[in-house]
């Protein structure tokens, strides 16, 4: 029944005010809280604190900051100044210096050269520290100037960052020649927003055909590409594709998001590939946990039973 319960369905609950409202009181009060299972906090000392067990386990990180779609310019200055702060804890806390950011966080909606002197901003900081800025990918509405700004940035001469192609949007095969091209490094997902027929694959066959196509270039072609996918047919897949080609697992790493199919990840890390996960945290987990229900409906089954189980504590 559950399965049946669309991600237009939790797109939709991720919106509203009241249910953020309750959610944000009660998802992360105690360690064992419902929210934990996927963002690892809400402050970056405990961001620091995951990435250190994650470590401690062979797996590399990156740090996503949650906080998406600012309003007015003096909050994405804000966000900035914030984005500087982390990167200056990662480099004390001395862990993987590789960040991923939105840039709808960094005001693309309030004012795109703001955005993009917000960026270059980070990126001044964070470049220096040998840091990597992954720019993920919003919705199909940022995905070309997106990739624009990748390319205006690329001419400046920044190299410490990349971005993201989701195999979902019809357009992404030849994005992903473009990126190629420019040398940049791509991320690949399938995509985690609702997108219209016209311009995305609905059928998940047509999404995982589109996914794999580009992952076969990617590691052919692509530069330290990310496989960033929970799909373990998709990763068998690359291990063979990769393998039969000679491409060596020091030439491109497996990404997942945190909380999820953790026995996949360190069994990817025992059998000697590099696997990064993504661990979001901050204030604003609520459009980012609402994503993760949409993927996974039996998820919400977890939230039930975290809640029961809290009451009885
Ligand atoms: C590191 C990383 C970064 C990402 N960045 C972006 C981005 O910038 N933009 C973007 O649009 N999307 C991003 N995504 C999300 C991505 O687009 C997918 O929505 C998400 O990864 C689920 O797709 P899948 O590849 O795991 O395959 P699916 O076919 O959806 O899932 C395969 C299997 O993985 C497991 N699984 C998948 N999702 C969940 C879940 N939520 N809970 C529990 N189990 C699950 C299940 O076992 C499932 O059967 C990112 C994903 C990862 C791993």
């Amino acid at each position: 029944m559950l399965a049946g319960i669309s991600k237009h369905f939790f797109h939709f609950l991720a919106g509203s005010r009241s249910l953020q409202r309750v959610a944000s009181r009660i998802g992360m009060r105690k360690p064992t809280s419902f929210a934990r299972r996927f963002i690892a906090g809400e402050t970056i000392d405990e961001a620091i604190a995951a990435a250190l067990v994650l470590r401690a386990r062979g797996l590399l990180v990156t740090l996503d900051h949650l906080g998406e779609n600012v309003t007015t310019a003096d909050e994405a200055s804000a966000a900035t100044r914030e984005y500087l702060a982390i990167a200056e804890s990662m480099n004390r806390a001395d862990i993987d210096r590789n960040i991923s950011l939105k840039l709808s966080g960094l005001g693309l909606d309030v004012d795109k050269n703001q955005a993009i002197d917000n960026l270059r901003t980070v990126l001044r900081r964070t470049e220096a520290a040998g840091f990597f800025v992954r720019l993920d990918m919003e919705s199909s509405h940022y995905t070309s100037v997106t990739l624009e700004i990748v390319e205006t940035l690329w001419r400046e001469g920044h190299r410490g960052l990349g971005v993201v192609l989701q195999a979902a949007l019809r357009r992404s095969e030849q994005d992903l020649q473009r990126m190629n091209a420019l040398g940049g490094r791509v991320r690949l997902v399938k995509g985690a927003y609702t997108e219209p027929r016209t311009i995305a694959y609905h059928r998940k066959a047509d999404v995982d055909a589109a996914y794999e196509r580009m992952m076969r270039l990617l590691i052919t072609a692509g530069h330290y590409p990310a496989i960033a996918t929970h799909d373990h047919v998709m990763i068998y897949r690359t291990r063979q594709w990769a393998a039969a080609r000679a491409v060596t697992p020091d030439r491109f790493e497996f990404q997942m998001l945190y909380g999820i199919r953790r026995d996949l990840q360190a069994k990817l890390a025992r059998d000697g590939y590099r696997v990064r996960v993504y661990i979001p945290f901050g204030r604003e987990w609520f459009p980012y946990f609402m994503r993760r229900l949409g993927e996974r409906p039996a998820n919400v089954l977890f939230v039930v039973r975290s809640l029961i189980r809290e009451k009885r504590e």
